[in-house]
């Protein structure tokens, strides 16, 4: 059976412990299987993504002794396209304008951290049109309209890992109170959510598998109802356990302490990273 799959980084720091993981056990895991093993740059937040970043997090990785095939994605080159893709979904009436304020939807836009709960929003532009859409509003899933659209045995997913492994079916009654009317772009500042331009990039670029941190578990609902909206082939995912700090933490890009490349100058070998990783 085909296996490719990809680490997909936000070059907003440095590559740390916890990316080394997650990317050596893609990594791996693809190799063993004779399958692909590709890089995607996850940089549509044009404010924290650094250029510097992307090319540390790519030195690093090579030093790590990682090939990938094929060329490094960019969703930041992308970002146009993913937007005009949502445009059946506009003429389906699943989508509305919303301006309610910037900092909640950066808030609800941006890659998740650890202890960060994502409110849900409680709809109050739902129902407005599309022709009132004004500059600098973001556009909103009506979840409960898209949900009326779609068969509730289809939104289905694979798990692998550990933590969660089996068959997982999205209530829609659990979607619509953990997950709600998302936001899925803002206009006029090319922004796009992280968990749409990942739906649409692991389609295109053919990801039989996905291989990601735990924390990120809790998106894959969105994404499997995102697939089946948007006609998009359904990965299976293996979300893997966290590298912590000592007092059992994520460890997150601020935590300069254990990037690699501060290893790397204190003379640790690729090896010696593996072994502390526990490959
Ligand atoms: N870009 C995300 C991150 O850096 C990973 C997304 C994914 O693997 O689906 O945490």
């Amino acid at each position: 059976m085909a296996f490719v799959t990809r680490f997909a980084p936000s070059p907003t720091g440095p590559l740390h412990l916890g990316h080394a993981y997650s990317a050596l056990l893609g990594h791996d895991m693809a190799r063993a299987a004779g399958g692909s093993f590709l890089l995607r740059m996850e940089d549509t937040d044009l404010e924290r993504c650094r250029p510097e970043y992307e090319a540390q997090i790519l030195d690093d990785l090579s030093w790590l002794g990682l090939t990938w095939d094929g060329p490094v994605h960019r969703q930041s080159e992308h970002i146009a396209c993913y937007n005009a893709r949502l445009e059946p979904l506009i003429a389906r009436s699943l989508l509305y304008p919303c301006s309610c304020t910037r900092s909640d939807i950066r808030a609800a836009l941006s890659a998740p951290q650890e202890g960060v709960q994502h409110n849900v929003y409680p709809g109050i532009c739902r129902g407005r049109s599309m022709a009132s859409r004004l500059p600098g509003d973001a556009l909103r899933l009506d979840l409960g309209a898209a949900l009326a659209q779609l068969s509730p045995e289809a939104l289905v997913f694979q798990e692998t890992g550990a933590a969660h492994e089996g068959r997982h079916l999205v209530e829609a009654d659990t979607a619509l109170s953990d997950i709600g009317d998302v936001v899925l772009s803002r206009k006029g500042e090319d922004i796009v959510a992280y968990f749409l331009a990942s739906a649409f990039d692991d389609a295109d670029q053919g990801i039989t598998d996905v291989v990601r941190g735990v924390d990120l578990f809790t998106f894959t609902p969105i994404q499997v109802i995102l697939q089946h909206l948007l006609a998009l082939p359904a990965p299976r995912y293996h979300h893997h356990g966290l590298i912590r700090d000592d007092q059992g933490k994520r460890l997150a890009k601020r935590d300069d302490a254990r990037a690699i490349a501060k290893y790397r100058a204190e003379g640790a070998s690729p090896a010696d990273i593996r072994r502390m990783v526990g490959l």
